[in-house]
Parts: C-alpha cells; sequence; structure tokens
C-alpha cells in the first residue's frame, strides 16, 4: 500500500493495487465460501499507523506487509497477544504462539495445525498449515500426491504428469530454531494470518496454489529461555550487548548447533524429520537472523556433487528474483552468495535438498531482542574481509568474507551508514522475503513439483548409471551395536537398507548373509552416497562453513564398502525397518563374561549393573571357542540381572565355569563431574548428551563448585569438554562488567537457572579455580580435558611436562577425518580396539609435546624427539593420513601426541588433542572417553594394577 512521503516505488506488488481499490473491492473479489465476503473488512488502520512508526526508515519497509485486512471472526496477532507483531520491547512466549496458531486455526478452515512431538523440556512441538479452504480441507490428498512424487519407482511418466497436474507444492517455513534470532518466530504469525485472510491477487495466488506449513519455533525451549534473559537484561540494551553475556543456556543441550545435527540426536530435530519423510515438501526454508539487511541463501561454492545439478539452478534463481523484487520496493541490503556453502549435509533445513527437495535460508538483520538499537555499518569502501556485519559473524571473519556495506556482483545495492533498526524492520524484511518466495512458488508451483520428481527420479537413474552402485556393511564384524547405530541413523533418515538373505558375491568380495547392502537404486540414494562415501573436497583453496567431512564408516570406525558392481541392485534381501539387538546370555552364572568389542554400551551395561561386581580383564582369555579381549567384563552376579541389563544392549554374555587365570581389576563408574564455564555451555552440552544416551551419571559443575573447593572429596574424574577459546578463556571467561550478572529461577523467570544456576555468570574459575584443580589431581583425581581445553592443563602448569602450541595460520582442518596410530595397546584406554591405526575426527586442537627431561631451553637435538611412555596415541600426519575432508598444512601435527597420560601428585590428567564426543557424530571415539571412565582406577594397570579375583 503506498503511503505518502515514501521513495517512490514505481513497480509496487500486485496487491498494493487491489488494496488502493479499498476494502469494498476486496471483499467482492474474495468468491470463498467458508469465509462470506461480508466478513473481509478493510485494512486495518492501526496497524498500518503501527508499522509505519516502528519501521525506522521509510525504505525498511514495503507494500506487502505496510496494511493488514480485518476479518471478523478470525483474530489477527493482536487480537490474541495484544500488541502488533514488530512492536519494539515486546517478543511472546512459546505458550502465547502456541496459543495464536491454535486460535487462528479455531478461527478458518484455512489454517490446520498439526501436533508432530514434544520437546526435550515437554512443550508441545506443531507444524501450522495454512492454504485455502479446499486446501486444507484435503490436506491428506496432496500429502499423497507428494508422497508419490518423492518414489518415482511406481509411477510411468504419464502418471507423474497427472499427479504434477493435480497436486500442489508445500513450502515449509522455520523460524526460532537459534533462539537468540527472535524475528522470524514473530513474523510467521502475521504471515500466517496474512496468507489465510488478506484477498490481494498476490495473496489469493499464494493461498490457491500453495501450501504454506511452518515450524513457528524449531527450538522452543530455548525461545523461552531467551526471551526471559531478553525481559531480564536485554531489554536495557541500547547498542550491542552491553550486559556483558547471552543466556547460558537455548535448548537443553545446544545453541547453534542444533543446525549442525547430522545424526538428529534432538528430539525437536527428529521430530521434524519424522514429519518431513510423512509431507515431503519440495522446499524446507529456515529463517535465520545475522547477516546485513537480509542475505538469501544460494548454494554456493564449495557444492556437493552428488545433488542434482537442477537444485543448483532452482536456488540462484529463486534468490535472485527475492533480490530484483525487494529491490524495486526500494529494500535495499538484499544479497545472495558469499556466505553460507552447499558442502555439509548437517544443516537442519539441508533434510530437504537430501531428499531431493530444496533447502533455502535466510539471515536477516536483528538482534536477540526487541528493543531499537543503533546500526554502524562502518565504512563501505574499506577493504573486504571483515568489519562490515553488525554482528559480526565470527565464522565469517575467520573465513574472510566481505564487507557487508561493501558493493558486490552478488550484493548489488548494500546498505550503508549508521541507522537505527527496530524489530518491525526485521519484520518487514522477513516477511517480505517470504511473500516474494511464495509468490514465485505460487506462479511456477507445477515448475517446483515437476523438479522434485525429476530429482528424485535422477537420484534413482543416476543410482544405476554411475561408477559407484551401492555400499556394503559386512556381517560378522567385531561389534554389532556400532553397525546398528549407523543402519538405524540411515534409516531414520528414510534410505532403504536391505540385509542379504544369502551369501552376497560382488567383484569387490563375497559377503556373508546378514550383511547390510544399501542400493543405490532408490529415492534417497544421493544421500546415502554423501554420508556413506569418502568426502573428496572440491577446492582445497576455498574453506566450508562448517565440517568438511562426516564419513559414518569411519565415525563409527564399522567397515562400510563402497561398491561397482552393479549385481549389488539385484542381490536379493529382507527390507530392514528398524536394526534391534537382543543380547544374549548363555549358561546359567554366576560368573559370566562378555566381550568387549569396543560397544560403547558397555559403559551402559556397566552402569545398569549398580551395584553388582564387574571386573575388566586386564589380557585377552580364551573360553571355549570365544576369545575375550582385554577390557572384557567379567560379571559375578545373578543371572536375571545380567540378563536384563544386557537386554537390548546388542551385547553377549558367556556362562564362565571359572574366573580366568588373567589379572582383573574393579570396573566401577567414578563419581564424576563435567565442568563447563558459563559462556561456552555449547561443546558441554554434546557430552552431557552422550552422558544421558549411554546412561552415564554426572553432576554438571561450573566456577561456583569448583571455587567451593574439596573437589576431590566430591569426585573421582572431572571431565573438561572441548570449549571453545584458549585456555585463559576457560579460566576467566566472561569478562566481569562490575555488575553481577544472575542465571537463576525466579517467579518472572521461570525459565532461567535450568541447567545449573549462578549469582553471576562472568568472572571465570579464575586462578583460585585453577588451584583447585590443581589439588584435585595432585590428592589423586583424574582430570579428562577434551580438545582445546587441552590448553588448559598444559598452559596453567597441571600437567607441567607437556606444552601445547597452536597451528599456524596457513593450517585449516574443519573436521579433517584422519588416522591416529596407538601406541600403548595395553592402556585400559584402548580396550576394545583391535587396530594400531584408527579413524578420528580432527579440528584444530592443540599441538601437544610431552618433555623428555632435556633442559627445555636448549636446542632440540637431531633426529626426531623419542616419544614418552605418557603418549598413549598420536597423529602420523601428512596428506597420506587424512582419511576424508580437507586439512591443509596436515604435516604440521607429524607425529603430535592424540592422547597423553600424564601422571602428577597421586593423580593424572588425561589429554585429548582432538574431541572423542564431538557431537553426536565421532561414535569410534566415544569409547576412548568411556574406558577413561570405567577405569579410571587402574589407568596404570600396565604396570601397576591392583589384581582382585572374583569371589
Ligand atoms: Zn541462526
Amino acid at each position: 500500500m503506498p503511503t505518502p512521503g515514501r521513495p517512490a516505488r514505481l513497480f509496487v506488488a500486485v496487491c498494493s493495487i487491489v488494496a488502493a481499490l479499498g476494502g469494498a473491492a476486496l471483499a467482492q473479489s474474495s468468491a470463498n465460501k467458508r469465509v462470506p465476503p461480508s466478513t473481509v473488512a478493510a485494512d486495518d488502520p492501526d496497524f498500518a499507523r503501527a508499522v509505519k512508526d516502528w519501521t525506522t526508515r521509510p525504505e525498511f519497509g514495503s507494500p506487502l506487509v505496510d496494511h493488514l485486512p480485518k476479518a471478523a471472526g478470525i483474530p489477527s496477532p493482536k487480537g490474541v497477544l495484544g500488541h502488533h507483531i514488530g512492536e519494539p520491547r515486546k517478543l511472546t512466549y512459546y505458550a502465547d504462539i502456541l496459543k495464536y496458531y491454535k486460535a487462528l486455526a479455531a478461527a478458518t478452515p484455512r489454517v490446520k495445525v498439526l501436533p508432530i512431538g514434544t520437546s526435550n523440556e515437554g512443550r508441545e512441538l506443531i507444524v501450522v498449515f495454512v492454504g485455502s479452504d479446499d486446501t486444507i480441507r484435503d490436506l491428506e490428498t496432496y500429502r499423497g500426491y507428494l508422497a508419490q512424487l518423492a518414489d518415482p519407482r511406481k509411477l510411468t511418466a504419464t502418471q507423474a504428469a497427472d499427479i504434477v497436474a493435480k497436486a500442489k507444492p508445500i513450502y515449509h517455513l522455520s523460524g526460532g530454531l537459534h533462539s537468540g534470532e527472535v524475528g522470524p518466530s514473530e513474523m510467521l504469525m502475521e504471515l500466517a494470518y496474512r496468507v489465510a485472510v488478506e484477498d490481494s491477487p498476490l495473496v489469493k495466488q499464494i493461498r490457491d496454489n500453495v501450501i504454506v506449513s511452518i515450524t513457528p519455533v524449531a527450538d522452543p525451549d530455548g525461545r523461552d529461555r531467551n526471551v526471559d534473559w531478553y525481559y531480564k537484561y536485554g531489554i536495557n540494551e541500547t547498542e550491542g550487548r552491553t550486559t556483558g553475556a547471552g543466556v547460558p543456556y537455548w535448548g537443553k543441550y545446544v545453541f547453534h548447533d542444533d543446525n549442525r545435527d547430522i545424526n538428529y540426536s534432538q528430539v525437536e530435530m527428529r521430530a521434524l524429520l519424522d514429519w518431513y519423510l510423512q509431507w515431503h515438501p519440495p522446499i524446507m526454508h529456515d529463517l535465520h537472523q545475522s547477516q546485513t539487511l537480509l542475505y538469501t541463501f544460494s548454494g554456493q561454492a564449495p557444492q556437493n556433487p552428488n545433488l542434482d545439478p537442477i537444485l543448483f539452478a532452482e536456488l540462484p534463481m529463486m534468490a535472485n528474483f527475492e533480490m530484483a523484487q525487494l529491490s524495486k520496493y526500494g529494500m535495499p541490503g538484499v544479497w545472495t552468495h558469499g556466505y553460507v556453502d552447499m558442502w555439509s549435509p548437517g544443516y537442519l533445513a539441508f533434510m530437504s535438498s537430501n531428499h531431493n527437495g530444496m533447502i533455502r535460508m535466510y539471515e536477516i538483520q536483528g538482534f536477540s531482542g526487541a528493543n531499537t538499537q543503533k546500526l554502524r555499518l562502518g565504512n563501505p569502501n574499506a577493504a573486504g574481509g571483515r568489519g562490515g556485519a553488525a554482528q559480526p559473524d565470527a565464522a565469517a571473519i575467520t573465513a574472510g568474507r566481505s564487507n557487508q556495506a561493501q558493493r558486490e556482483w552478488y550484493r548489488p545495492w548494500p546498505a550503508t551508514g549508521d541507522f537505527d533498526w527496530s524489530l518491525r524492520n526485521n519484520t518487514n524484511y522477513g516477511e517480505t522475503g517470504v511473500l516474494t518466495a511464495l509468490q514465485y512458488t505460487s506462479q511456477f508451483p507445477k515448475v517446483i513439483l515437476e523438479n522434485f520428481y525429476v530429482k528424485s527420479r535422477n537420484s534413482i537413474e543416476t543410482g544405476r548409471k554411475e561408477a559407484v552402485a551401492g555400499y556394503v556393511i559386512p556381517a560378522g564384524q567385531r561389534d554389532e551395536t556400532r553397525i546398528a547405530l549407523l543402519v538405524n541413523m540411515l534409516r531414520m533418515q528414510g534410505i532403504e537398507v536391505g540385509r542379504a538373505t544369502g551369501e552376497v558375491k560382488l567383484k569387490e568380495g563375497t559377503f556373508p548373509a546378514g550383511s547390510y547392502l544399501v542400493k543405490r537404486d532408490q529415492p534417497y540414494a544421493r544421500l546415502a552416497k554423501i554420508l556413506l562415501e569418502k568426502q573428496v573436497y572440491p577446492d582445497t583453496t576455498t574453506r566450508t562453513y562448517d565440517d568438511a567431512s562426516w564419513t559414518m564408516g569411519l565415525m563409527s570406525q564399522v567397515e562400510v564398502k563402497e561398491i561397482a558392481d552393479k549385481a549389488i541392485l539385484d542381490a536379493a534381501v529382507d527390507p530392514v525397518t528398524q536394526v534391534t539387538l537382543t543380547g544374549t546370555v548363555t549358561g546359567g552364572g554366576p560368573l559370566f563374561a562378555v566381550a568387549d568389542s569396543g560397544s560403547n554400551n558397555m559403559i551402559t551395561l556397566r552402569a545398569r549393573l549398580k551395584g553388582t561386581k564387574v571386573q575388566a580383564a586386564e589380557k585377552e582369555f580364551k573360553q571355549g571357542d570365544t576369545t575375550f579381549p582385554a577390557g572384557s567384563f567379567v560379571i559375578s552376579g545373578d543371572a536375571a540381572r545380567v540378563r536384563s541389563a544386557i537386554g537390548s544392549l546388542g551385547l553377549k554374555a558367556v556362562s564362565l565355569p571359572a574366573a580366568p587365570s588373567v589379572r582383573l581389576h574393579d570396573v566401577d563408574l567414578p563419581r564424576l563431574a563435567i565442568y563447563s564455564t558459563w559462556g561456552g555451555t555449547q561443546d558441554v552440552g554434546w557430552v552431557r548428551y552422550a552422558f544421558d544416551r549411554f546412561e552415564v551419571p554426572f553432576d554438571l559443575i561450573y566456577k561456583e563448585q569448583v571455587r567451593r573447593g574439596d573437589l576431590k572429596s566430591k569426585y573421582d574424574v572431572i571431565v573438561i569438554p572441548h570449549q571453545s577459546g584458549t585456555a585463559k578463556r576457560l579460566v576467566f571467561d566472561i569478562d566481569s562488567r562490575g555488575t553481577p550478572i544472575a542465571y537463576k529461577k525466579s517467579d518472572q523467570f521461570k525459565y532461567l537457572g535450568m541447567y545449573g544456576e549462578s549469582d553471576d555468570i562472568t568472572g571465570g574459575m579464575g586462578i583460585e579455580g585453577v588451584a583447585e584443580f590443581d589439588k584435585f589431581v595432585k590428592a589423586g583425581g583424574v582430570l579428562v580435558t577434551l580438545g582445546s581445553s587441552s590448553f588448559f592443563p598444559a598452559e596453567f602448569g597441571l600437567a607441567p611436562k607437556v606444552d601445547a602450541a597452536r597451528t599456524s595460520a596457513q593450517f585449516y582442518s574443519p573436521g579433517a577425518i584422519i588416522d591416529a596410530e596407538i601406541l600403548q595397546p595395553e592402556h585400559p584406554i584402548f580396550y576394545g580396539y583391535d587396530r594400531k591405526m584408527i579413524p578420528v575426527r580432527y579440528g584444530n586442537g592443540p599441538l601437544l609435546t610431552v618433555q623428555t627431561g632435556a633442559n627445555p631451553f636448549d636446542p632440540p637435538p637431531p633426529g626426531p624427539p623419542p616419544t614418552p611412555q605418557s603418549v598413549l596415541m598420536r597423529y602420523p600426519g601428512g596428506d597420506d593420513h587424512v582419511l576424508s575432508g580437507l586439512m591443509r598444512g596436515a604435516a604440521e601435527i607429524r607425529n603430535r601426541p592424540a592422547i597423553i597420560d600424564e601422571p602428577s601428585g597421586k593423580g593424572r590428567v588425561i589429554l585429548f588433542a582432538g574431541n572423542p564426543c564431538y557431537r553426536w557424530q565421532n561414535f569410534g571415539e566415544y569409547s576412548l572417553l568411556f574406558n577413561t571412565l570405567l577405569n579410571w582406577d587402574d589407568l596404570g594397570s600396565g604396570t601397576a594394577a591392583t589384581t582382585t579375583a572374583p569371589q
């Protein structure tokens, strides 16, 4: 709707022309059956006034969103929330967001709310559908059409064309995955209302031709916590973050990493995936906010070439359409390219591209609260590289991505200068962009559907033609539990897996019956290949936004064979729904042996057998024909208890007539704590998550508990997970700003104070905390540091003989999978590992060295330094040992320690240079950490273990 005083807009959208005709014309144009024409009234003047008032400059608004119709009996957001969307200093709690959508669905047949699950903290997860009356009435029919197009094996070309003619694309929108990015979850309520009630030709066309579906808040737990934090602290901010800290948690476990949850560990992400595989939206559009003023994803390089070429053409096409339309409306600062690439398949909305649909993404300018704040875009002529972003994104800066106030071919009209930015500006940009994307989709719904069908068909056909015909996970591998985990993760993503009914003879070898086969002539064959193959990074000169590799077989340390022989496509298999392992217990007891084949479930077994005597064999032993490797459990307990504990763990227990003659030591879970800073809880969250999943009990402690001292009386082992930043940051954490910043629950702020409480989260544990950790170790405690936290014992003297250096500026390893060489195979940390060389993930951990007794000020002697006993595992380094992904400067880590076991006083420090508990991903390394816990009191058992015989 043109507004007097706005800059001239020659090419306004179709809706403004109709809006100018007034409400009567609108009413007449509505041919809707269930909403009588008289109920659609004129636009709401109060809304128009408010939007004009809250939009900080005319060019930050648009003719698509400067008006909102009133519809009798149908609540606008204000009708339920009490305010229009985008009002300064107003953010909506999740319960109210649910309340709004439910009220809207109750009032109009054009909206439907579908419950899809429950969040970690018990909040209801929903998907909202918006469309014409007929569309929503026949939703199930439309779901069926998309399901048919998603699996073209059952369709002839004629049938497919017939379905395309009848079907409608679902365009899925999602907000609030990142809780600090608050705007889109507000905006989507207004969008839903607008799509349901506005009768402009544009919106009517969208409503008739597209099914709009919405995830209102992808992480509702984090939403509420962030809104609490905003009302407690953020509401006082005027420019940037002046309170000195963000809220310590979003969701229960992770912050931004819910958008890196490649194996869908978190229940919220899993619920959406399950929904996706039922509904098959060809487009999934995830709304974020961080860039200036609106970045629209176009799938730039590095790109994963397994994905369909059609996709790589569709992405910039839509992004460019949006850029052109918004520029036409007079909105500066819209750009594409130059930010997120198309390499890692782990982003949440990538579930669509992984399944032959299309991932879309925005980054809209915004703040973590609802205050209007000053934005300073710097000098537009500054050399590209950094400093342009209003909220500089660390990854972007490291990656040298360009100044956002600078003109580029992909940013023809940058926003420049300093100006105020409001929540309503964010709403205007987000909603105008989304309406434009929906305009495109409603203009070409058949093209979108056809493309979806053809991409699905191509997936099957390329699988038949290309060099890789499939994958075999051979039966007979030592540990079935990690195979089950891997196969079930493939199944969870809809990938078809078959179990060979007989021997499978292929050029690559003969595989026994029971082997798992993944054939490439299936709709989701691209995803199977992406997940299972070795990642060959396409251009080693480019950086990537997230991980460079994720090869599932390497990450799980499960053998997966790539197969070229097309005969695999005809091999007889039984389809696998899900792998369910049932443990076996043979014999009556009371003495059992459980072979340690590297299963992560060993620690769960120990936890479930609380109170039962469990010991570990320090050497391999035999019972009948069975070999029990070192680390195998010898359990003295009643058979029923053992049987029930083994139950679903997929382990095998065998009755022993007598204790084996090898040395045994008790295996008891330690009194365990995980240490977290207040400023870096995310990577800690992944370790917490893994411990929770494997049922390892622990306390989560912070500086408060550390400073209180006497740690040894409470804990046997303390794990400090990888936390990004330096050792200094680990010690001093969030800068103190003079005023305490509490993270505490109160009647007003119910969601703060979860997962720990503090009267002041700033300041860190300080030197007094370091001293307490030192006392803990010297008194006999085991301190375990992972990844960059291993700088801490090296630099603060807890492991005085260990030094830690940093890789050079040229080194770059965004999560490559590389070889690690086990040097002390007898050490309990390696129980269950049967190879000398194992694949591990390497990010950018410390380059560790252990002093060998020589004066550190003397020049080192010529030749390679001797490797001290305390180095348990090392990285051979060099390009030849990079197994998947990208590592630039691989020689820098040559022969560097990967794990060090350094005694100190009566205790020890175990330093991991890498992260053996990286997200929900490197399952093959988890046992290194779990073994440390299980054998915490016998880590020196190679030399001086206590030996006890079972009773
Ligand atoms: Zn985000």
